[in-house]
């Protein structure tokens, strides 16, 4: 090994840590970027955690900080992917988090984090906004129900989850996840577990419809010919919750839904009960925004949410739309005119927005 020699010593980073870095260089993990740089022995150049370049061997990698104490020791930054200029957005967002992982504080005070980070309020929310697409409320928000989601589901019991995310109080938890999670904490753990969802078929036009609630709201409306497939996908949504047929029980949202695959006026404002990301939620409510009759396209969506490069995102957000024709993500379409896919059918799509079109007429 011709370079054995040049391996610079790095006594700052521990062994255990840099095992972890490395893992983060073979992912390209972009999360990393910012914690560190690697760099290689070999080439004298250093490189972002995400850099495309093909991986060095772990022999020839060192780990630094941050690109100063790689240049320090005579590295030079990959061209490829300018390890040296970090957007400084993503730099103030990425100790934000840190933060807010690190503390407990309640309530959430935007001006206190600020000038922990020697930012302004203004700046934070910008910056917040680039780069997650949410204000800092929102993301800190978000952060902790992911959490939370995460304690629950793995077993933890609620009053444990609910301290270990900072919430000062049972009530003011589930105060928080009516909201949010549209589920109580104890009905979301473990798959629906103890959760009572009905569900009625009705018949339309365009075949069958199944339409389950809860008494908070509409959880899932689905399109389709063969009714134990509507079932079983419902069943595959909520494995442990207890799901009832019911002829009669919420028979005015059902009516609604109807209405509305036929291509008809909403007639009244229908509740929903549905898990969602913060992100999920916002692109959903601008779906809503859409006029019966009027298409969007997936970048128009973006564009109207302040993520103009957020496509994909916003693509995968109306794909797991849970209730469709409610959410109304059959009036997004591509930029070049086509339909693009429609968990419902594409014929289907096609023959709502028609309908649509001529009914809003
Ligand atoms: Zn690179």
């Amino acid at each position: 090994m011709k370079s054995q020699e040049h391996i610079a010593p790095t006594p700052q980073i521990p062994p255990l840590v840099a095992n972890r870095y490395w893992q983060a260089t073979l992912d390209r993990d972009s999360q990393a970027d910012g914690s560190f740089v690697f760099a290689v022995t070999s080439t004298q150049i250093y490189c972002r955690p995400s850099c495309p370049a093909r991986r060095p061997r772990r022999i020839n990698t060192v780990f630094f900080r941050t690109p100063q104490d790689a240049e320090q020791q005579g590295f030079r930054a990959c061209r490829r992917c300018r390890p040296n200029r970090l957007d400084p957005a993503v730099t103030l967002v990425r100790q934000a988090a840190a933060m807010l992982a690190a503390s407990h504080d309640d309530p959430f005070r935007l001006s206190a984090l600020a000038s922990k980070l020697h930012s302004s309020p203004a700046q934070l929310r910008r910056a917040f906004h680039r780069v997650t697409g949410l204000a800092p409320k929102e993301f800190e928000q978000a952060f902790r129900l992911r959490k939370l989601k995460e304690l629950l589901r793995s077993g933890s019991s609620i009053t444990d989850a609910l301290y270990a995310c900072g919430y000062g109080s049972s009530s003011r938890l589930y105060e928080k996840t009516n909201s949010h999670l549209g589920m109580t904490p104890a009905s979301y753990r473990k798959g629906g577990e103890g959760m009572k969802i009905g569900y009625t078929i009705g018949n339309t036009t365009l075949g069958k419809v199944l339409v389950a609630s809860t008494d908070r709201g509409v959880s899932a409306v689905y399109l389709g010919e063969n009714e134990k497939e509507l079932v079983n996908a419902l069943r595959e949504e909520y494995p442990k919750a207890e799901l009832l047929r019911a002829e009669h029980g919420h028979d005015e949202w059902l009516n609604e839904i109807l209405r509305r695959v036929e291509g008809t006026a909403p007639n009244m404002e229908l509740p929903l009960d549905v898990q969602a990301t913060a992100f999920q939620r916002r692109v959903w409510n601008e779906l809503q925004k859409i006029p019966r009759g009027a298409t969007r396209t997936y970048t128009q969506v973006a564009r109207a949410l302040g993520r103009p490069r957020s496509v994909r995102a916003v693509a995968r957000a109306c794909a797991t739309n849970p209730v469709s024709i409610v959410v109304p993500c059959h009036r997004v379409i591509r930029t070049d005119g086509t339909l693009a896919g429609y968990r419902w059918g594409l014929q289907r799509k096609q023959k709502l927005l028609e309908r649509e079109a001529e009914r809003a007429r």
